[in-house]
């Protein structure tokens, strides 16, 4: 007989799969009919909350082939697929499951008897998205403390795996030694288990390097804090797991249990004291690790680069205050894939090491690493580790499962210390007791590893990290590539959010250095709170349940006015603080122009007036361009608002009467800059024709709305079906096409087009002096499991498209059959072809997906899946995109810059009231850099407010930037810190993609 036919004998003496004598019964329990398995083994039923009720009786038989039971430990072994599970036997309930805690090893018997009945009923709910299965129901006897078949025969399995993977040398010894099971006296328990006996001991020679590897264990329950269930659940689900594991170390003192998420142990901090402080205590006696240094486990692709930093600020802040300690370890385990950035950020903030597991999700390439050096495009590297599979939301004891994995794991990295992550994660719970029993059960078989309980930092620490591959890339995973369009509403807040709190904290500071306005730190930083728990893993992306985003929604809405109410007294009081020189009519009301970025900025603006009699005066008292537009609002070109600054302008009104001008348009906008022809019969773009370059821009109709079927996807709001390109739906048809205006500041044609149900109204517009041409539109989306890309087939030809992300670009090349056919980025993306010295930017100021090939770029502009928010996108959307035609690459096109603007517009703020001790200039800039491919991503006060102003940038071309600024603040450079705001070395020129941040002092 060969080894593994005799290891699969004795598996079966005590180990009898029962999955097929389940009957569908009655509520009450009373059978009614067999069940069908299917070709996969599994008992299936209908989606939509179905309660399939299931029963069987279990009649201990007096051997199985042979081998006595009489005695053992009886458990039942299920897994299942279902929201709702109840187990009764003999009419007791015994233990409840869901989605996420979906296997059990329930006992049974302590000491079975022959012919013992135990009546099993299961009360199992499918989801509604999805059928329900019972996939696994198996009899397992057992003794807890001598050994048995089944138990020697996962040794034998466990031995032989290793043999065949790095001594296949001794194969041949540990199959001679299997060939010496008593069989004939298998009815004999006594004889047989002894044969069983003297062969482990003839084994254990060969099985001695086995205890040359240590498995690694942290006790861990990954928290969604929300996801298939409300927030104010996920409270009690942490409170409930917390209290269990604490319990558990009682009766396991080794037990080491990790957890992140600041927030959550603010909460509890807050609601259970007592429980906090038992926390503290573990933490304390090294039996607690805190994991994360983020203040969520946040989505981190879509977040801006400050949003980045301040998960990390006050997440480990928080650590820092309430424990002492900030954490080494950067935790992320189910986080959609990671920026290129993200080192550099994490090592700003005192993290060595990053873990995650999701790239074991990847649908196409397996990762190729267990643990290396990622590294950031500035050089930075940190020490990263992929933690276990956990595909399940459980990670059990399994010795089989585990030293599976640790074969892989040691292949992979030759690395023979194996981290492994035992407890049920998502809704909670944590480890249990029978995953703790079976792991001590193991930690003396002389036929498994090593195993210990250790914190995740001493395990990191414990790795050789000499040689060690380097990542230089982003860590794209190859699946949820819906999550950059889903639940556009949350990806429009976010956006809206990062930018009003960055306007919000800059004016603030300036408010208060200027003119010594209270700052209002507990104000912002509880808004950016908000913000960083909105950004959630399963928020942000858009894939939770509707309850969600209604709570979600409240909080983006008290973020917004709280923003703008900072932003508006900070603006109001510098505004009115303003030395008015002469106006240029006695009724003149002045206004003041902001500007918060960086760079000086001309724009066309719009200003809400009462009648078409009035115009716009500048500081020199001349007579501004203007124009009324379509809707009766006035339109003025602001030319040089200063960085960081503002202008003064004057609205006076009884003047001269601006005219609208309504020249029949042709269909075609000419702002000199580009000449832009709309498609009368389509609505899409014929042309787009760049003048001064003289060249045009489109291969084919430009701005084609594009509508796919993508449907059928399991992970419906996460992913995009990845054949959807096979699944093109009817063209949209045109409503009707009009000339809204005609010059001389703004050309604007609007388009109507209808898709199905849904109406898409997008208005074409051009500015004066403005080479880009933007889409404004409003959409109200009925469609169901539709997604819609906007296209632009290019006459430009490049292998790669380049996109921004965090505080930088990526450069993605556009391989067949690559695994990123749709990526994301942040506000732009660009096609530069190298030859042609020519290329396009496609702008957004709220979308993140994109694709494209050597000749089109597109932009994903909406989704409807309908699990787990059936009602996900449906209704009003509004956002805007842009096509930037440039001589030259992105960089020297300013890009960048020009993506700012679209999605940090100027501010108008009216002057109520002024006086002669006034003394702001009617013109300023505050702050001006030399470099122009500085961006100033945050300007706030320090968190400890006596010690100054915190100013942080980042390169954002990837070339070297010297640091040369102008303030007109009176401030000067302290000294250079880090995201924590410690001082660290000096930072006195930035090389490519540097974040700097420096401690200003006035
Ligand atoms: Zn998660």
């Amino acid at each position: 007989m060969s080894p593994l036919d005799n290891i699969a004998k004795l598996s079966h003496l005590t180990r009898r799969d029962v999955q097929k004598n389940w009957l569908i019964s009655t509520a009450a329990g009373k059978p009614i009919q067999p069940v069908t398995l299917n070709e996969k083994q599994y008992i299936i039923w209908a989606a939509g909350r179905q309660i399939q009720y299931l029963t069987q009786k279990i009649i201990v038989p007096e051997h199985l082939a042979g081998y006595p039971l009489e005695g053992m430990e009886l458990r039942l072994i299920l897994t299942w697929w279902a929201e709702d599970v109840k187990i009764y036997v003999n009419n007791q309930f015994i233990q409840a499951g869901d989605l996420f805690d979906s296997s059990t090893r329930i006992l049974l018997s302590n000491s079975v008897s022959t012919g013992q009945e135990i009546i099993v009923t299961l009360r199992l709910v499918s989801p509604n998205h999805d059928i329900g299965g019972l996939m696994k129901s198996e009899l397992i006897y057992e003794y807890s403390d001598a050994i048995y078949p089944g138990f020697v025969a996962d040794e034998l399995t466990i031995i032989h795996n290793y043999l065949q993977t790095f001594y296949p040398e001794n194969l041949a010894a540990f199959t001679a030694t299997l060939e010496n099971i008593d069989w004939d006296n298998v009815t004999n328990k006594d004889k047989f288990n002894q044969s069983l006996e003297s062969i482990r001991q003839s084994l254990q020679p060969l099985a001695k390097p086995l205890k040359e590897r240590s498995f690694h264990l942290l006790g861990h329950a990954h928290l969604d804090m929300a996801w298939l269930w409300p927030l104010a659940e996920t409270w009690q689900v942490a409170k409930n797991t917390f209290i269990s594991v604490l319990n558990l170390q009682k009766d396991f003192p080794a037990l080491i249990f990790g957890h992140s998420s600041p927030l959550l142990y603010e909460w509890i901090e807050k609601h259970h004291p007592d429980l906090f402080q038992a926390i503290l205590e573990a933490y304390k006696g090294q039996s607690w690790e805190l994991l994360g240094g983020m203040w969520v486990e946040p989505e981190v692709n879509l977040i801006s680069g400050e949003s980045l930093f301040r998960q990390l600020l006050y997440g480990q802040q928080y650590f820092q205050e309430k424990f002492g300690q900030i954490t080494k370890t950067a935790w992320l385990p189910d986080t959609f894939g990671f920026p290129y950035q993200l080192p550099q950020i994490l090592k700003s903030f005192g993290i060595k090491y990053f873990v995650t597991g999701k790239l074991h999700w990847n649908d196409t390439t397996k990762f190729p690493h267990g643990f290396f050096w990622w590294q950031s495009p500035d050089g930075s590297k940190i020490l990263s580790l992929m933690s276990p599979p956990n595909v399940a939301g459980v990670m059990d004891t399994n010795p089989i499962i585990m030293t599976d994995h640790a074969l892989n794991w040691e292949q992979q990295t030759g690395l023979k210390e194996i981290f492994w992550l035992p407890g049920v994660g998502d809704h909670g719970g944590g480890p249990t007791r029978d995953m703790l029993e079976v792991a001590q059960r193991w930690q003396k078989s002389p036929f498994f590893p090593q195993l210990k309980f250790s914190q995740a930092k001493t395990y990191l620490d414990s790795l050789e990290t000499s040689n060690l591959p380097i990542w230089d890339d982003e860590l794209y995973l190859e699946f949820h590539r819906g999550c950059y369009t889903t639940h556009t509403d949350q990806k429009a807040y976010n956006r809206y959010c990062e930018i009003l709190l960055y306007q919000g904290e800059l004016w603030s500071s300036l408010a208060n250095i200027l003119l010594e306005i209270p700052y209002p730190k507990f104000e912002i930083e509880s808004a950016w709170k908000k913000v960083l728990l909105n950004q959630f893993h399963d928020i942000l992306p858009g894939t939770s349940i509707p309850e969600v985003f209604r709570y979600a929604n409240q909080l983006w809405q008290q973020v917004i006015s709280t923003g703008e109410a900072i932003l508006d007294q900070a603006l109001q009081a510098i505004a009115n603080q303003i030395n008015l020189p002469n106006p240029p009519h006695p009724q003149a009301k002045p206004f003041l122009v902001f500007n918060s970025l960086n760079w000086e900025r001309t724009q066309v603006i719009s200003l809400a007036v009462e009648s078409a009699n009035c115009s716009v005066y500048d500081l020199n008292n001349c007579l501004c361009p203007s124009q009324l537009s379509h809707d009766n609002q006035l339109l003025f070109l602001a030319n040089n608002i200063p960085s960081v600054g503002y202008k003064l302008f004057w609205l006076v009104t009884n003047q001269q009467t601006t005219e609208k001008n309504l020249i029949n348009c042709q269909f075609t906008l000419d702002n000199g800059l580009l000449k832009v022809t709309i498609n009368s019969e389509t609505g899409d773009i014929d042309s787009i024709f760049d003048i001064i370059n003289q060249k045009e821009i489109l291969q084919a109709a430009g701005n084609q709305l594009q509508a796919f079927k993508d449907q059928g996807q399991y992970w419906d709001a996460w992913n995009i079906d990845p054949n959807y390109q096979q699944y093109p739906l009817p063209k949209t048809v045109l409503k009707s096409i009009e000339c809204l205006e005609y010059g001389p500041l703004r050309w604007q044609i609007r388009v109507i087009r209808s898709l199905g149900d849904s109406e898409f109204c997008q208005d074409y517009i051009l500015e004066k002096d403005s080479p880009i041409l933007q889409i404004k539109t409003i959409v109200n989306w009925q469609q169901e499991h539709t997604l819609v890309k906007t296209a632009f087939p290019l006459t430009l030809n490049s292998d790669f498209t380049t996109y921004e992300i965090a505080c930088g670009a990526i450069e993605r090349y556009h391989e067949p059959e690559s695994p990123k056919w749709e990526v994301y980025a942040h506000k732009w993306a660009d096609l530069t072809d190298t030859e042609a010295n020519y290329g396009v930017s496609l702008l957004n100021n709220n979308k993140y997906g994109y694709d494209a090939t050597n000749q089109q770029l597109r932009l994903t502009l909406l989704r409807s899946p309908r699990w787990p928010d059936p009602e996900a996108d449906l209704g009003k959307q509004e956002f805007t995109y842009a096509i930037y035609p440039h001589q030259g690459n992105w960089k020297t096109a300013k890009t960048v810059h020009h993506a700012w603007q679209l999605n940090s517009p100027v501010t108008i703020i009216f002057i109520n009231n002024s006086s002669q001790s006034n003394w702001l200039p009617p013109v300023a800039q505050w702050l001006k850099f030399s470099a122009d491919n500085l961006i100033l991503m945050s300007f706030k006060q320090s968190e400890t407010a006596s010690r100054g102003w915190v100013m942080r940038v980042y390169e954002c071309q990837g070339e070297n930037a010297v640091i040369d600024w102008q303030n007109q603040l009176q401030l000067t450079i302290k000294e250079s810190i880090d995201g924590l705001e410690r001082a660290i070395d000096p930072v006195e020129q930035l090389s490519p993609w540097q974040i700097a941040t420096w401690l200003l002092k006035n």
